[in-house]
């Protein structure tokens, strides 16, 4: 799954103003115009300022991204760029290089904790923020900067095809709806089902340097399992017995692998919902060894103890710990 993020403005009161863009929209108006004067509704451009973690605070994303085109603006359009944020996030590679080289190039950061605030002076965006970069309370200096125009962040969203997509491959969904790895230390690109992978954007905005890198760990993981031709399913898998499974639906619930349904595929359990046909009839719960990766966590909740793991059954585990006789 790559399915990437979105943006998502939110233009309201003075975040419509014409002199107020988005990181998005200025990113584009860098590739398509490489004059050297930047021009925003035919005027010409000298003063940019941007305007950070009002949206996506835990994001480093929009830092890396005006750090380039604070850069960009400062080196080839001669403008004077002024980058206002909570904190300047450098976590990429190549990131605090080109931190450094913006401060030399004469791009001004400003930090702040009590969100800046705008106004319009003379057909100019005026920003007001106390700079809080200074250790010492004494020493932080409320700022006035007037520009022509006024970048800001947009918030991240996943794309809206994420969770009909969810939906359908049995994916778990994360923070803000976006796909949740199975294990963020060190399965970064593996999602809760076996056979399917992650990568990009779909799980955090990120850099395309970092999307890149989790594709080809995706692909790494993909060859892995095709290259032996055949899969081959883990023999401590877990089982239902339909006899006596009681149809409680704990089991597919729980399973963090979404690797139980309930089919019909037992005779035992059979009804029907009163008012419905014959299709509403259910059988028991079903594992896919293909999917089951071994847990046990059904095994222990199961009420009906309808569940074994195979190779791992209670009188195996009883007689390794030499309690054949504590049942
Ligand atoms: S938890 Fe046990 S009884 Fe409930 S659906 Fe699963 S197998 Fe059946
Ligand atoms: S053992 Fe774990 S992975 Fe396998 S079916 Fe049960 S809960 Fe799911």
């Amino acid at each position: 799954m790559a399915t990437g993020y979105a943006t998502q403005a939110e233009r309201k009161g003075l975040n419509s103003h014409k002199r107020i863009t988005s990181l998005a929209v200025m990113e584009k108006l860098l590739s398509e115009n490489r004059g050297p004067a930047l021009q925003w509704e035919g005027k010409s451009v000298k003063t940019v300022t941007f305007l950070l973690d009002g949206v996506n605070e835990d994001m480093k994303v929009d830092s890396i991204n005006a750090v380039k085109q604070g850069l960009l603006l400062q080196e080839t359009r001669s403008c004077q760029v002024a980058i206002l944020c909570k904190d300047v996030k450098v976590s990429a590679d190549g990131m605090e290089r080109l931190y450094r080289k913006a401060r030399e190039k004469g791009v001004l950061f400003f930090k702040y904790d009590t969100p800046p605030r705008f106004s319009i002076v003379n057909g100019h965006i005026q920003v007001d923020v106390k700079d809080t970069a200074a250790i010492h309370k004494e020493e932080q200096w409320p700022v006035s900067i007037l520009s022509d125009l006024l970048v800001i962040s947009e918030s991240f969203v996943p794309t809206p095809e994420t969770e009909r997509l969810c939906g359908l491959l049995k994916l778990h969904l994360g923070n803000r709806g976006f796909l949740m790895e199975d294990n963020p230390q060190f399965l970064r690109v593996r999602s809760n089902r076996r056979g399917i992978f992650l990568a990009g954007g779909c799980r955090f905005p990120q850099e395309v340097s970092e999307s890149l890198i989790e594709a080809r760990a995706a692909a790494q993981e993909a060859i892995a399992l095709l290259s032996k031709g055949t899969y081959t399913f883990d023999l401590s898998v877990a089982e239902v017995d339909p006899e006596k499974c009681a149809v409680c639906y704990t089991c597919p619930r729980l399973c963090p692998h979404s690797a139980i349904t309930v089919e019909k595929y037992a005779e035992k359990n059979i009804y029907t919902v009163s008012g419905a046909g014959v299709e509403t009839k259910w059988g028991a719960a079903k594992v896919d060894p293909a999917a089951c990766f071994g847990c046990g966590i059904c095994v222990a909740e199961c009420p009906a103890r309808a569940i074994i793991l195979h190779h791992e059954t209670d009188d195996q585990i009883y007689a390794q710990m030499g309690l054949n006789d504590g049942r």
